[in-house]
C-alpha cells in the first residue's frame, strides 16, 4: 500500500495550509466570540477552490478524489471546525445529485455552486426523528397536475439561514409512508447576487417553484459557533418531477450512500481538531515551567502528550482507510466510514480535554484556543450519526 501523497494532493495541502494560516488562525478567536457568520472566509475558500469538492467535472466542478477531499477538510478543520462544517455541508447536500442525478439535474442544481459562492443545506433531521431518521414525518403529496407538495419541519440544519438550495429527505404520499424520497429545493437566492451580504440572516426563503420556507432563529451553540444551524419549515413547497433525485421510493438507499461519503468527512473534521489541540498543547507545555522543568518534560505529562499523539495518528489512519475504501467503492466502505468517524471523534474529544487539562487554569480561560476546541469537539461525536449509531453499524457488519 502506497502512503505517499500525489503531487496534486501536496498542492491541495499547501494551499489549504496557507489559507488557514493567513485567513483563519489569526482571527478565529475574535470571530467566534462575535458568533458572526464568516461569509468573507467562505467566499475566499470558494475563490481558492477548496469548496464544492464533489461536483463533477462535466459541470465544471473539481470532482476531487476522496483522499484529497479528506486532506482538504482536515486542514480546514485545523483552522476551525465550524468553518469546515459549513464548507463541507455543500458536499453533504450536493453529493447525492452528483451520485444519482441525471445530467440535466446535475447541470441545473450543481452549476450555480460552480459559478458563485453559494451555500447548500442537507435536511434530514426532524424534531421527532434524530438518530431514528426513517421515522421522519415531512412528506410530499402528489397533486393532480403531476407535481408534489412538500410539508414538514427539519431541525439542526447546517447553513440553513444562508442556504440557496436545500436537499430534503421526505416521505412519499403520507407522513407514515414506507417510502422516502430525496428532493432538491432551489430558492430565489440561487439566482440573486449579494443576498448573502446581509448581516441579519433572512427568516424566510421563497422556493423557485412556489410555497414558503420558514427559517428558525440561528441556534446559539456551545461550540462551532462559526457554523450556522437553524430549523427549517417547508410550507406547501411545490416539487416538480425534475426536482426528485432518482427513484422517488429509494431516497433512503441514496441517504446511506451519502452518509458513507459524509462520515469520513466528519472524521477529517475530528482529526483536524485533534491535531490542532495536540499542537497547541505541545507549544504550551514546551514554554510553561513547573518544578524547575518544562511541563512537557514531566513524565506523567509526557505520557499524556504521547497518548494524544497516538490518538491523532490512529484517527488519521482510520480516516485514510475509510477514504480509500470509498474511493474504490469497496463493499465494506460503510463499516470503515463508521469506524473512522468514531475513532476521530474520540481523538478530538480526548485531545481537546487532555490538552485543556495540560494548560491548567489557563485552559479554562476563554482567551486560550484550547478552551474553544473543548467546546467544538462534542458535536463531532454527535452529528452525522451519534457514536452509538456508528457502533450499531459496525456491530451489524462484523457479526
Ligand atoms: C451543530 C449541528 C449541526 C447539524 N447539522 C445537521 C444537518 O446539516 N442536517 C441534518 O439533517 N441534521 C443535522 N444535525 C442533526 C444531527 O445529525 C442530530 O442531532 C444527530 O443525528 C442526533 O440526533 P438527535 O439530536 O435527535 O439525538 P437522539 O437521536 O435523540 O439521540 C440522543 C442520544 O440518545 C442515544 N441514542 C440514540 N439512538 C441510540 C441507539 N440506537 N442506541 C443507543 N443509544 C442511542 C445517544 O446517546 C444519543 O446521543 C446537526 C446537529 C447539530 C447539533
Amino acid at each position: 500500500m502506497d502512503f505517499n501523497l500525489t503531487e496534486q494532493q501536496h498542492e491541495y495541502l499547501d494551499t489549504v495550509r496557507r489559507f488557514v494560516k493567513a485567513e483563519i488562525t489569526p482571527q478565529v478567536m475574535a470571530m467566534e466570540k462575535d458568533h458572526a457568520f464568516p461569509w468573507n472566509i467562505i467566499r475566499k475558500a470558494w475563490d481558492m477552490g477548496i469548496m464544492n469538492l464533489t461536483i463533477p467535472e462535466s459541470v465544471k466542478g473539481y470532482e476531487v478524489d476522496m483522499i484529497s477531499a479528506a486532506l482538504i477538510i482536515e486542514e480546514l478543520s485545523y483552522g476551525d471546525t465550524g468553518i469546515s462544517t459549513s464548507a463541507m455541508c455543500n458536499d453533504l447536500a450536493n453529493v447525492v445529485i452528483a451520485q444519482q442525478g441525471t445530467e440535466e439535474q446535475q447541470h441545473l442544481f450543481l452549476s450555480p455552486f460552480v459559478e458563485r459562492p453559494l451555500l447548500a443545506s442537507f435536511g434530514l433531521t426532524e424534531p421527532g426523528a434524530g438518530s431514528d431518521n426513517s421515522s421522519m414525518s415531512a412528506f410530499m403529496e402528489k397533486r393532480e397536475n403531476g407535481s408534489y407538495v412538500l410539508n414538514g419541519e427539519k431541525c439542526f440544519i447546517t447553513n440553513a439561514s444562508y442556504a440557496s438550495q436545500f436537499t430534503v429527505f421526505c416521505k412519499v404520499g403520507k407522513p407514515t409512508s414506507a417510502f422516502i424520497a430525496c428532493v432538491i429545493v432551489p430558492t430565489e437566492a440561487i439566482g440573486k447576487a449579494g443576498d448573502e451580504e446581509t448581516s441579519e440572516p433572512p427568516r424566510e426563503r421563497t422556493p423557485l417553484e412556489g410555497g414558503r420556507i420558514l427559517l428558525g432563529k440561528p441556534e446559539d451553540k456551545l461550540g462551532q459557533r462559526l457554523s450556522n444551524t437553524a430549523s427549517v419549515i417547508f410550507e406547501d413547497v411545490i416539487i416538480k418531477p425534475h426536482q426528485i433525485i432518482g427513484d422517488r421510493r429509494l431516497g433512503f438507499k441514496y441517504l446511506l450512500n451519502v452518509l458513507d461519503y459524509a462520515r469520513p468527512m466528519v472524521a477529517a473534521i475530528g482529526v483536524g481538531l485533534a491535531r490542532r489541540a495536540l499542537d497547541l498543547t505541545l507549544a504550551y507545555t514546551r514554554e510553561r515551567k513547573q518544578f524547575g522543568k518544562r511541563i512537557c518534560d514531566l513524565p506523567v505529562a509526557r505520557e499524556t502528550l504521547v497518548a494524544m499523539w497516538r490518538k491523532v495518528e490512529l484517527a488519521e489512519l482510520a480516516l485514510m482507510k475509510a477514504a480509500f475504501m470509498i474511493q474504490h467503492q469497496a463493499p465494506e466502505s460503510g463499516l470503515y466510514s463508521s469506524l473512522a468517524k468514531n475513532v476521530a471523534a474520540e481523538a478530538a474529544l480526548f485531545c481537546a480535554h487532555e490538552g485543556l487539562h495540560l494548560h491548567g487554569g489557563y485552559g479554562f480561560v476563554s482567551e486560550y484556543e484550547i478552551s474553544k476546541l473543548a467546546r467544538d469537539a462534542h458535536i463531532i461525536d454527535i452529528y452525522e450519526g451519534v457514536r452509538e449509531i456508528q457502533n450499531m453499524i459496525i456491530g451489524r457488519e462484523i457479526v
